[in-house]
C-alpha cells in the first residue's frame, strides 16, 4: 500500500483552522484530546465527542483556559449509538452551525488479543461497532453538513495492524482494514463531485492508554506524546493536505 506524510517540518499557520468547526470523536483522552486541543489552539470550535463527560468536560476548561473558541461537548457511546441519535446530532449541529468543516474519526477500541480460533463474537461485535460501523453512521448523518462547508476534511483513524495483517490482533486489525477502505470508497464518490475529503491517518505507536494496554512490557515513555504526532493532525484536517484524498498517511516514520 502507498502511503504519504505531512511535509517534514511541516509548520501550520497559527491561525489554520480560524473560523473552522471540527468534531473529533474519543476526544477526552490519549490522541483525540491532543488532536482537540491542538485545533483549537489553531482556531477552530472543537466539537467535542465521548462517551465520559467528566474527560470531555476536563478538555473543554483546558480549551477555554488557553483562550481557544467556546468548545461543545457531545456525550454519546459509539457502542450503543443509534441511527436516531445521529440524526439528531445532525440536525442539532445543522441548526447551530449550519455547517462542519472537519470531522476527526479517532475514538477506538483494542478489543481482545488472542487467536481468531478462540475469539469471542460479542467482543468481536462490540470492536467492529466501536471503530468501524460508528465511524459509517456518522460519516452518513454528517456528510450534508461537510458537503455544506466551503472545503472539509474527514479522518478516519488507522493503524500499522489495518495495512498488514498481524496474528492475534484479531478484529481491531480487521476493523483497520475495513476503516482503510471506507476511506477509499467514500474518497472515490466524492472526487469531482465535492469538497469533502477523506484520508486515513496511522498515528504509529504513541503514548496512550491503548498503547500501554496493548504492550504492558513495553517502556510507555519510549514512544512519542500524542502532541508529538499533532503536525499530521492538523496538516490532514487544514487546507493544506487539499491534493489529497483517498490517501492513507503515516504520522511517523515506519520503524525499521
Ligand atoms: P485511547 O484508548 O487512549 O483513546 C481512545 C479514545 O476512544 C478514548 O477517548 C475513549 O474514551 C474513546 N472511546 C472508546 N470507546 C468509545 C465509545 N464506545 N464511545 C465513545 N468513545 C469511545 O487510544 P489512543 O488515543 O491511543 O487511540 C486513538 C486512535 O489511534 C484509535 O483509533 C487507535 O486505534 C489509533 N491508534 C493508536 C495507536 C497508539 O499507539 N496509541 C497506534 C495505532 C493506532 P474513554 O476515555 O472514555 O475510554
Amino acid at each position: 500500500m502507498e502511503t504519504f506524510a505531512a511535509p517534514p517540518s511541516y509548520a501550520p499557520a497559527p491561525d489554520l483552522l480560524a473560523g473552522r468547526t471540527i468534531l473529533v470523536t474519543g476526544a477526552g483522552s490519549g490522541i483525540g484530546r491532543a488532536a482537540a486541543l491542538a485545533y483549537a489552539n489553531h482556531g477552530a470550535t472543537v466539537l467535542l465527542l465521548g462517551r465520559r463527560a467528566s474527560t470531555l468536560d476536563a478538555v473543554y476548561d483546558e480549551i477555554e483556559a488557553a483562550g481557544g473558541p467556546r468548545a461543545g461537548i457531545i456525550e454519546l457511546d459509539l457502542e450503543t449509538i443509534t441511527e436516531e441519535q445521529c440524526v439528531r446530532l445532525a440536525n442539532e449541529l445543522g441548526g447551530e452551525f449550519g455547517h462542519l468543516d472537519g470531522l476527526l474519526h479517532n475514538a477506538s477500541v483494542l478489543g481482545e488479543r488472542r487467536p481468531i480460533e478462540s475469539a469471542s463474537y460479542g467482543e468481536w461485535q462490540k470492536v467492529i461497532q466501536v471503530n468501524l460501523n460508528a465511524g459509517f453512521l456518522l460519516t452518513r448523518c454528517l456528510l450534508p453538513l461537510l458537503q455544506a462547508a466551503p472545503r472539509a476534511s474527514v479522518i478516519f483513524t488507522s493503524s500499522g495492524v489495518g495495512r498488514t495483517g498481524r496474528a492475534f490482533w484479531g478484529a481491531y486489525a480487521v476493523s483497520k482494514f475495513a476503516t482503510e477502505g471506507l476511506v477509499q470508497v467514500l474518497a472515490s464518490e466524492l472526487e469531482n463531485t465535492s469538497a469533502v475529503r477523506v484520508n486515513s491517518v496511522n498515528p504509529g505507536a504513541t503514548n496512550t492508554a491503548m498503547r500501554r494496554a496493548a504492550y504492558p512490557a513495553e517502556r510507555p515513555d519510549q514512544n512519542p506524546q500524542p502532541e508529538d504526532i499533532m503536525p499530521t493532525y492538523l496538516y490532514l484536517i487544514g487546507d493544506d493536505s487539499s491534493a489529497h484524498t483517498g490517501h492513507s498517511f503515516d504520522a511517523q516514520p515506519p520503524r525499521g
